[in-house]
């Protein structure tokens, strides 16, 4: 697939890119696995938690102009690229200071001897990354890696090279050392070929179920290790004694929030009997007046979907929803105006034998379910290939705790949806992957936990 920067907001082709050959490849993973092998890798934390913390700095000059790189190539909201870019300098300055403390070593108390865990850095890693979130998709497999000492190859999405070239080189200018962060603008077949290499351990991958059974296949094929990111259909739970208000605004933010590309975010809103006909009432209301616009404009709150490509497979999804029995209450349909604006659209009558009911919908289309009782809710939110996320909005806090308990997800929120923090770990279960990223879990995920033992035999 071709590198290249088009204005979803416009359809108007701005730059291509060209791609890297194999040569170009050879070299990044010489200069990679050189740097593996020397001290730098090998050697004491502390210079490398001091190039995270110059990067975060880099990019906090940058802010402004790192987020309207964003908004042009993938149509985000101009106030979201400037979150996204605040958080990636978050992350870098998390793992700059926690990172020493996240790898040290743990005592083991055994009869054996005196035992413990060390952490050391694994290798070269390869890493495939989506477009939705450009910058913070890096971020969170370039910093934990950096600091644990593993050299990193990156391929991110083709429809973000500016992105995907600008964090390259705040990388450099932070000074990491040459074979730390190689973008790589290559294919599939590229990629395959990279996982195979001797002098790579390691496969990280977010995205979608295609492109991560692809990955993970080739992974285990050569015995290496993968972590992968994949998609969810996200329940967005409402128990009859709700805060309405709150759990309305945060639902339409969450459905709409990156024009409802987001792998975590509402996507089945599950709705108690008494409250279902209010709060349907009012999210369509939310939904039908949105301000849809140009995504640079401060006040705009619902922009374009990232391609041409995502607008028409869209529409195909909610037509399939529809043949098969599905009522389409709200929109369905892309937008008469140029650029890739897609109807905020609300699905019912969703019922399990519509294809519908098992995928997710990549763009601002929510699907209503009603229920009666909490076992019901139980059901239906694990009645899910996937197990990314979901949300409870209720005031009886122990009666969500029991909920978030025995719902089949990597992560669940109570009266809230999708905070992310760096603190945080991130990941799911099911078909939305395996393995963890963020936190203390994240920067685990690569590295030898290796035992020491010191026998205390005489
Ligand atoms: P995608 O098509 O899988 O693309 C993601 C990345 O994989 C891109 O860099 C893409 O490159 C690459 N790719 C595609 N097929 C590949 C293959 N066979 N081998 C190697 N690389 C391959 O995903 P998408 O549809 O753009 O992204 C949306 C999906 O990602 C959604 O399902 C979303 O829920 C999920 N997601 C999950 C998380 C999470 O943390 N769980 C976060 C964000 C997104 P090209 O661009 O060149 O095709």
């Amino acid at each position: 697939m071709a590198y290249q920067t088009i204005n979803p907001t416009t359809n108007e082709l701005i730059k291509t890119y060209p791609n890297h050959t194999d040569a170009d490849i050879e070299a990044a993973l010489t200069a990679a696995h050189k740097l593996y092998k020397s001290s730098w890798s090998q050697g004491p934390i502390k210079p490398r938690l001091e190039v995270l913390e110059r990067l975060a700095d880099l990019i906090d000059a940058r802010s402004e102009e790192l987020a309207k790189i964003c908004v042009r190539e993938m149509g985000k909201l101009i106030s979201d690229a400037r979150d996204e870019v605040w958080i990636i300098a978050e992350i870098a300055r998390f793992y700059a200071r926690e990172a020493e403390g996240f790898l040290a070593p743990i005592k083991i108390d055994s009869g054996l001897g005196e035992a413990w865990i060390q952490h050391h850095a694994l290798g070269v890693m390869m890493v495939v990354e989506p477009w939705n979130f450009p910058y913070y998709q890096l971020m969170r497999v370039f910093a934990p890696n950096f600091a644990a000492g593993n050299p990193v190859l990156a391929k991110h999405a083709s429809i973000v090279p500016h992105c995907a070239s600008v964090f390259e080189e705040l990388v450099n200018e932070a000074c990491a050392p040459k074979g730390a962060w190689a973008n790589l603008f290559i294919t599939s077949g590229q990629v395959s070929n990279i996982i195979a290499d001797e002098r790579v351990v390691g496969a990280a991958m977010t995205g979608s179920e295609g492109a991560g059974t692809a990955i993970a296949t080739q992974a285990a094929k050569h015995l290496k290790k993968s972590t992968l990111e994949m998609g969810g259909n996200d329940v967005f739970i409402v128990l009859e004694d709700a805060d309405m208000d709150k759990a309305i605004k945060d639902g339409v933010f969450s459905r709409l929030h990156i024009s409802g590309q987001e792998c975590i975010c509402a996507k089945r809103f599950v709705l108690h009997e008494k409250i279902a006909g209010e709060f349907l009432d009012r999210f369509t209301k939310a939904m039908a007046t949105v301000k849809i616009g140009d995504p640079m404009e401060e006040d705009t709150k619902l922009g374009p979907l990232s391609s041409a490509e995502a607008s028409a497979g869209l529409a195909k999804q909610v037509q399939r929803a529809v043949d098969a029995g599905a009522t389409l209450h709200l929109g369905g349909k892309p937008m008469d105006r140029p650029g890739n604006f897609f109807e905020p659209t609300i699905l019912t009558n969703v019922t399990r034998d519509n294809p519908a009911y098992f995928e997710e919908f990549f763009g601002p289309v929510a699907q209503i379910y009603v229920v009666t009782s909490d076992d019901e809710i139980v059901e239906l939110a694990n009645d899910s290939r996937f197990g990314l996320a979901g949300a409870v909005f209720s005031k009886d806090i122990d009666r969500a705790k029991a909920l978030a308990s025995r719902i089949e997800t990597g992560a669940i929120w109570i009266n809230t949806f999708a905070s992310t923090a760096p603190e945080l770990p991130f990941g799911g279960v099911k078909r939305s992957g395996y393995g963890r990223e963020l936190s203390q879990l994240g920067i685990k995920e690569f590295v030898n936990q290796k035992l020491v033992l010191v026998s205390n035999a005489a």
